[in-house]
């Protein structure tokens, strides 16, 4: 069997698409979360998210699907004792889990089959991959793995918890290294290389080429520059509706921690998680982050002053506009704008210093202007 490139992004994207809707209608009945389905999520977006790695490699990525099949069938028994003692008709909901955990197998053992058997038409691209992207993406799809994981064990055990919260720890400090302090560094880099919904929508946005809703210019314009709106370096005319929702989002976590309601809400929680997912099939790139996400205005505004950044010399720039903001860069950025002063909306994706076929244009550095100001400052303060 010969699988071209369009067989095998169709075949990771139909099995996405079959785990989704089990997924609701798994988790609708048994009340629960099937961790399998978790990992089949993984290997789909893993596999969709490295075509090009993967494409002249079918048997390695056949391997990746061995790991949602391994995980489905280790978690087997606990999916069941939680089912039994989830539900009084114990009969019926076991039965119910058992046939969503083999539907589960069955979705994952489809690629791994096709992909095992296969024999790929397409080698891979000869275009080297910068060595900055290959760590973000590895960096990227490990977390994404291990924020599903944490998850799948989260909702395992969150409809019958009666224990204290020693995840909230950890989730408190998470936050504040990564709305406060991190982007004083590096700008919104977690935005590129950790946050699973920026991996999902990603994942979605490159691998679906379909025609997508646009967006009111009104809401759009001025979304990606939320956190500059309250440094006061935006559109003063522009609305605040980012903002807004943003606060929203705030309470919503604040009310979530302090009646500990988590164990009631992650069920309409997982459900708005699917919500997030399917707009991003129907909407273009990254727009729930720049239209939902609270983060995305924190750390915008931590990011103003960022030391190292994304540059653009416009005296070596050839013009040749490869670095397309609206094929590059997920936030948009037309870096040809920029003359070494990178909105606090990039996300360190490097995919526009990775389009740029010329060396030395696009660049990654410490503004040494930044450096002159620092050490200026510290001699007046020493003085
Ligand atoms: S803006 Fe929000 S959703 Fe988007 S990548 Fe950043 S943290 Fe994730
Ligand atoms: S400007 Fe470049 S590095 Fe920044 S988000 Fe856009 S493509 Fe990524
Ligand atoms: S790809 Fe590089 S050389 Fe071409 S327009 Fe963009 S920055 Fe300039």
């Amino acid at each position: 069997m010969t699988i071209t490139k369009n067989t095998y992004l169709n075949i990771n994207k139909y099995v996405l698409a079959a785990a989704i809707i089990f997924y609701i209608a798994g988790i609708s009945i048994t009340k629960m979360v099937h961790p399998g389905l978790f990992f089949v999520f993984a290997a789909g977006f893993f596999c969709l998210f490295h075509e090009r790695f993967f494409i002249g490699r079918l048997k390695l990525a056949a391997h990746i699907w061995m790991i949602p099949l391994l995980l489905t069938a280790i978690t087997f028994p606990l999916v069941i004792e939680q089912t039994i003692v989830a539900d009084v008709e114990e009969m019926t909901m076991s039965t119910t889990a058992t046939l969503v955990v083999l539907i589960t197998i069955v979705l994952a053992a489809v690629p791994f089959a096709l992909f095992m058997i296969g024999r790929s038409e397409e080698q891979p691209s000869k275009k080297p991959r910068l060595r900055i992207v290959s760590v973000r993406i590895v960096v990227q799809i490990a977390i994404y793995v291990i924020w599903l994981a944490v998850s799948a064990y989260g909702y395992i055990r969150y409809p019958d918890v009666d224990e204290g919260r020693p995840d909230l720890l950890f989730w408190g400090m998470f936050h504040v290294f990564s709305v406060a302090i991190l982007p004083y560094l590096f700008g919104r880099v977690l935005c590129s290389w950790m946050c699973p919904n920026a991996t999902m929508q990603d994942a979605l946005f490159k691998n679906m080429h379909h025609k997508r809703l646009p967006v009111p210019k009104v809401i759009d314009e001025q979304s990606h520059v939320t956190a500059m709106s309250i440094a006061g370096k935006a559109d003063k005319s522009a609305p605040y509706l980012p903002f807004t929702l943003m606060l929203v989002w705030f309470i919503g976590f604040n009310i979530e921690t302090i009646w500990d309601l988590t164990p009631k809400i992650w069920w309409p929680f997982i459900c708005f998680m699917v919500l997030l997912m399917t707009a991003s099939v129907l909407f273009p790139w990254r727009k729930i982050c720049t239209h939902l996400c609270w983060l995305s205005g924190y750390r915008c505004l931590s990011a103003h002053n960022s030391m190292w950044r994304i540059r653009y010399n416009r005296s070596q720039c050839k013009q040749c506009k490869v670095c397309q903001a609206e094929k590059v860069c997920p936030f948009y950025i037309d870096i040809r704008n920029q003359d070494n002063e990178m909105p606090a909306t990039c996300c360190l994706c490097f995919s526009c210093m990775e389009a740029c076929p010329f060396p030395g244009v696009i660049t990654f550095r410490r503004n040494p202007e930044d450096k002159k100001r620092m050490i200026e400052a510290i001699e007046g303060k020493a003085a």
